[in-house]
């Protein structure tokens, strides 16, 4: 594991450990942050952290990730400064059930009147505000308000607007139903894969064995590694920043280099990482520590 990388996890495992014990959002989260054009009609409009996605069409924009249930303001804000209407948007998609990715949703969407696409293993969690969520359903304070899904998507299923089509792989195990999104772009002529990472991450307190609430737990997980290790990546990007080292990449765009996003070798050791870390993570539970 990189130095980085390592920083990344242990920030995470902090974070979600300070917010079980309802501590303030770690800052990253509600930090403003300049929104960007990344490639083609794909646009960054999250926080420093907390990523959101605009992918402008023709017929109006759709909008991957609401974030916490202070985000939309900011979301809002990020859309405008770039010349977009936040009333444009038609669909709103997540990463996976979990609040810091979609706790925003009910008001996009009630502003918006978005619709609402959902992964089939995450929507009884996004339409139950994460109360029956497989390892967080006691910790109300990582609920979030419940909402109705308008279209349930299934593995491999598309989401198609204005000429831009999105296709949704089921890369579970964070949640059920953890979406990694996908999208072709074009720079100067040439195609570009674009892969936008759900969460490979097994958070503090996960049970990989002898899990009664997500039995398969463990062969999802492992799943999910085959899936991002055989998706062509050009574009490497996730519902964290950190997964992608965006501040950096970032100063590198602000700076004129426009392929600073382009990263296939840093997508390959990520997940290659990632997956190390969970093998570790199940030995260690599978030896009884
Ligand atoms: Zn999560």
């Amino acid at each position: 594991m990189t130095r980085k990388l390592l920083c990344a996890a242990i920030l995470c495992a902090a974070l979600l450990t300070a917010s079980r014990l309802g501590a303030a959002n770690p800052p990253e989260w509600t930090q403003p942050f300049p929104p960007f054009k990344i490639a083609g009609n794909l646009y960054y409009v999250g926080s420093a952290d907390l990523a959101a996605y605009l992918i402008a069409t023709p017929k109006g924009n759709i909008l991957i990730n609401s974030n916490l249930e202070s985000s939309p303001a900011q979301i809002r804000q990020s859309i405008e400064k770039l010349g977009f209407k936040f009333s444009d948007t038609k669909v709103l998609l997540i990463s996976h059930a979990h609040f810091d990715h979609c706790a925003g949703s009910a008001q996009i969407l009630k502003i918006t009147g978005a619709k609402y696409e959902v992964m089939d293993a995450d929507v009884p969690v996004v339409q139950a505000g994460g109360r029956n969520d497989f390892n967080y359903a006691a910790q109300k304070d990582l609920w979030f308000p419940p909402v109705h899904v308008d279209r349930v998507l299934h593995d491999g299923g598309s989401v198609a607007l204005g000429g831009t089509v999105l296709t949704a792989h089921k890369t579970a195990g964070h949640t059920k139903g953890t979406t990694t999104w996908t999208l072709d772009e074009t720079n100067g002529g040439r195609p570009l894969h674009v892969v936008i990472v759900g969460s490979p991450n097994v958070n503090p307190g996960y049970k990989l064995v002898g899990n009664t609430a997500y039995p398969q737990i463990a062969d999802d997980y492992r799943h999910e590694f085959q899936v991002l290790q055989s998706l062509p990546c050009d574009i490497f990007l996730g519902a964290h920043g950190a997964y992608f080292g965006m501040k950096g990449k970032y100063e590198r765009w602000k700076a004129g280099d426009r392929s600073a996003f382009l990263d296939p070798n840093g997508y390959k050791r990520y997940i290659a990482d990632r997956e190390q870390a969970f093998e570790a993570e199940f030995r260690r539970q599978s030896a009884g520590h």
